[in-house]
């Protein structure tokens, strides 16, 4: 999964979504860097939709910190984990420790955290990190590496 990728179209960038979510199993969190209009959020419902999560959820417009995807479902095995969606943007220092972090990174869910280089300090080792950057109207470079492999 890791590497470089190039999108030119929203649908392309929810298409390596997919593929990534085949790439996902539980306890994994998925740190996103990217500017306002990079395509975040964009590639986390593609995500957690290939992962089974409501699209009620996925579609709603929320001012929540803390987004409950529902739970993972594939067909290939019985699933007890959660879809959870973390957008750190607004989020207060003095409001880190009211996510309940603890639960939400729990070894069976499956946690999406959107403007990670925020609060890097949240992120636990083991995390991928996906920057995607604007590098044309409609052309997005996605990177997917190791979270810990370099400073940020
Ligand atoms: P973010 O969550 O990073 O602020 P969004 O996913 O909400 O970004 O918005 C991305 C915007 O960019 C959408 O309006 C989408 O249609 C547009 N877009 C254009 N090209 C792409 C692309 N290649 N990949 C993802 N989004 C794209
Ligand atoms: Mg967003």
């Amino acid at each position: 999964m890791n590497g470089e990728y190039t999108t030119f179209s929203e649908s392309e960038t929810a298409a390596l979504g997919e593929k990534i979510a085949a790439e996902l199993s539980e306890g994994d969190i998925v740190a996103f860097i990217g500017n306002l209009g990079a395509g975040k959020t964009t590639m986390i419902k593609a995500i957690a939709s290939a992962l089974g999560a409501d699209e009620r959820e996925t579609a709603s417009p929320s001012f929540a910190l803390v987004h409950d995807y529902g739970p993972i479902r594939r067909e290939s095995k019985e699933d007890v984990g959660r879809i959870f969606h973390i957008d750190l943007y607004r989020l207060e220092p003095g409001e880190i420790e009211q996510l309940g972090l603890w639960e939400i990174l729990d070894e069976d869910n499956i946690c999406f955290v959107e403007w990670a280089d925020k609060y890097p300090e949240i992120i636990p080792r083991g995390a991928v990190r996906i920057d995607i950057t604007r590098t044309g109207e409609d052309v997005r470079t996605i990177i997917i590496k190791d979270w810990n492999s370099d400073e940020h």
